[in-house]
């Protein structure tokens, strides 16, 4: 990357993004505590690992490096074990499984000493908001800020998720460094909210990655607040104890990496988002020779990506979709609108191919889009030709068949480009038949309703719209069942610990490892939050968590919606609300109603004959309430009082859990 110049005047568009990179990206070193602590070669390290991993693993029959540890421990110097070898292995195992399981080198038990605690924060049973954290004494990593959506019925009226990082922010002072994987939202999202809560800690990360974090962090005009240093994939990153080399893996978006980590207790190799591609559009394969030698030097504990651990088969290649683009480019006759998540970059490498090899002009549409495009192109990982790209004004100066816009809004969101369009609220362009829209994503879970209304609207102006599955880019970009079976065979892992998808999917990945003789006991599903402590003696998953719960942000507001608003949401929108109003005097005397107000509350049967009923008890039960008039507790006491009486009432004749809402007047 060294060879590339960053303000170079090769972008042939005037839609770049007017702030600058990344300082760093342009200076060799700018993080004050001196490169040479920061980045330097640890062949020391590898090799201690390395001989250790070789002393331990020759030393010993290779079946027993599948057996859990307590039966290892236990059966050090036992032949009885002989007998009945991966018996308990075979039994847990999926049918398919005869031959001899994979055996790991990592050695078995490390020189006794204080854990490394590893805490998945968010990413795990749910997709989207990936952080993790590291921790070693007095000393702490944190790989990715993620952020999730909101919406759905888990959070209802909620725009984005973040992970609570309150655990971090305790122990702030204990902070190394924050690791970018790559550059996508679930990765990088959360930052503008988290990083200003972390302090002044350095960023590490690949030039593109660093770049959309950078663009990320100026929606918030926070972006020249962090130091961001480039990572080099040949040389490994050092903080405090934690060594770190790095490997290039496929994914939908260049610049990805996966680590290994070593540890006091052990390599950790984290792969999150990856695939194989053995035609990636950039033509950067996956590092398997590194990952063979880290098998071979020994993995301890594989933690990695699940999003595609239900797919059969192999990923598809890039290629595959760059192909698709071309079928439906060489058939449209119209104009194209292409939509697509701006951070998937390789997409976009594919549209501009396609737009070269048919002829059209492009267009770039949406905030998200033009800055993510432009950042990838200064920094060369896409390739546009001069003159592709030209301006929306000049979309009447070209036949329909000169032209295609890649443009924001694959999600049916309200403001994006897309949106705009189909309500006829552009400027400079009006959808007319023979216009082809292509959604080359798929919806977000909680955005279906919006994506399919979208595309209706969009239907209804005699437009083409599609949305093939072959266009599912979230998937795409991650490993499915031989991927996963080969990243296994490589990297031996003794330990491992699925995260980034739903729970059925991190228990796919374990059925995944247990066929290929792997012992299920080592195969850690925790939850958010749940520490996983590698001992010298094992690695276990323990009962304690440093959080259960979320940050969300509704609106501009940061952690304004509290778990109490959500659960009110939850209840209201599910089972409706009943208002009940009181009026009573100074005495506390009852003079007038009480009155029922019901929303949303839906009871066929007579719902009047039902308040009419209410009402009556309300009134009988009140004079035998047992409050002081005179406390100044009164009228809480009473509100609580009456939300018990109306609440049971109403689940014991219609069997349900609306909000209930007393309102007491006093006159
Ligand atoms: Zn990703
Ligand atoms: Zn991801």
């Amino acid at each position: 990357m060294h060879g590339k110049s960053f303000n170079a005047d090769k972008a042939n568009n005037s839609n770049r993004k007017s702030h600058s990179l990344p300082q760093s990206l342009n200076s060799d070193y700018n993080y004050k505590n001196s490169s040479r602590n920061l980045l330097t070669r640890q062949p020391n390290t590898l090799n201690k690992i390395e001989n250790r991993a070789r002393a331990i693993v020759t030393s010993k029959p290779m079946f027993l490096s599948r057996k859990s540890e307590d039966s290892y421990s236990v059966n050090n110097n036992n032949l009885a074990f002989n007998s009945q070898p991966s018996f308990s292995v075979l039994e847990q195992s999926n049918r398919d499984f005869f031959g001899s399981p994979i055996a790991s080198n990592s050695p078995k038990s490390f020189p006794s000493g204080k854990p490394v605690r590893i805490i998945p924060i968010g990413g795990v049973n749910e997709v989207g908001m990936n952080m993790t954290v590291l921790e070693y004494d007095d000393e702490m990593i944190v790989i990715d800020t993620g952020m999730g959506f909101g919406g759905g019925e888990k959070f209802p009226g909620v725009d984005y998720v973040i992970p609570d990082t309150s655990y971090i922010e305790q122990n702030r002072h204990k902070l190394k460094g924050i690791i970018y994987t790559h550059g996508h939202l679930d990765h990088i999202g959360g930052a503008p909210y988290i990083l200003p809560k972390l302090g002044n800690v350095p960023i590490f990360g690949l030039p593109l990655t660093l770049g959309l974090l950078k663009n990320r962090l100026a929606e918030f005009e926070l972006q020249d607040n962090y130091i961001m240093k480039v990572v080099e994939l040949n040389r490994s990153l050092k903080l405090g104890n934690f060594t770190i080399h790095f490997f290039r893996l496929n994914h939908s978006i260049p610049d990805n990496f996966g680590m290994a980590i070593d540890t006091p207790m052990g390599r950790v190799l984290y792969c999150t988002d990856w695939k194989f591609d053995n035609t990636p559009f950039d033509g950067q394969l996956s590092d398997y020779a590194k990952l063979g030698r880290f098998g071979d030097e020994g993995v301890r504990l594989l933690m990695t990506d699940t999003l595609g651990a239900l797919r059969p088969g192999y990923s598809m290649s890039e290629k595959v979709i760059g192909e698709t683009i071309n079928q439906i480019f060489a058939k449209a006759e119209g104009r194209i609108l292409f939509t697509t998540f701006a951070s998937t970059v390789a997409r976009l490498q594919h549209v501009v191919n396609a737009c070269i090899l048919y002829n059209r002009k492009l267009i770039l549409l949406g905030r998200s889009m033009i800055s993510t495009f432009n950042t990838a192109y200064e920094l060369g990982k896409i390739k546009v030709p001069k003159g592709l790209v030209i301006e929306v004004n000049q979309i009447n100066d070209l036949p329909p068949e000169k032209v295609a816009i890649l443009l924001t809004g694959s999600q049916g969101e309200d403001n994006a480009a897309l949106n705009r369009i189909a309500r006829d609220e552009h400027p400079q362009i009006k959808l007319q038949g023979g216009d082809t829209v292509i959604f080359s994503s798929s919806a977000i879970p909680g955005n279906e309703e919006s994506v399919q209304d979208l595309m209706s609207r969009i239907a209804k102006k005699g437009v083409e719209v599609l949305n093939h599955k072959e266009f599912d880019i979230h998937t795409s970009g991650h490993a499915a069942v031989e991927d996963i079976k080969m990243m296994l065979a490589l990297t031996k892992p003794e330990y491992v610990q699925p995260i980034h998808g739903e729970y059925f999917m991190h228990q796919k990945l374990a059925n995944i490892a247990v066929s290929m003789g792997m012992d299920r006991n080592n195969i850690l599903i925790g939850e958010n939050g749940q520490i996983v402590e590698m001992r010298s003696d094992k690695v276990v998953l323990t009962d304690n968590r440093v959080t259960d719960s979320y940050v969300l942000v509704d609106g501009s507001g940061i952690g304004s919606v509290s778990q109490v608003v959500l659960e009110e949401r939850k209840i209201m929108s599910s089972q409706g609300v009943i208002i009940v109003v009181l009026l009573i005097n100074k005495q506390k005397r009852l003079v007038g109603g009480p009155e029922t107000i019901s929303r949303g509350f839906v009871y066929m049967k007579n719902n009047q004959e039902l308040f009419q009923q209410l009402e009556q008890l309300i009134r009988q039960k009140f004079n035998s309430l047992l409050i002081d008039p005179k406390s100044t507790t009164y009228f809480s006491e009473l509100r609580a009082n009456l939300k018990q009486i109306i609440g049971n009432f109403i689940y014991e004749t219609t069997e349900k859990n609306p909000m209930i809402i007393p309102v007491v007047v006093q006159v």
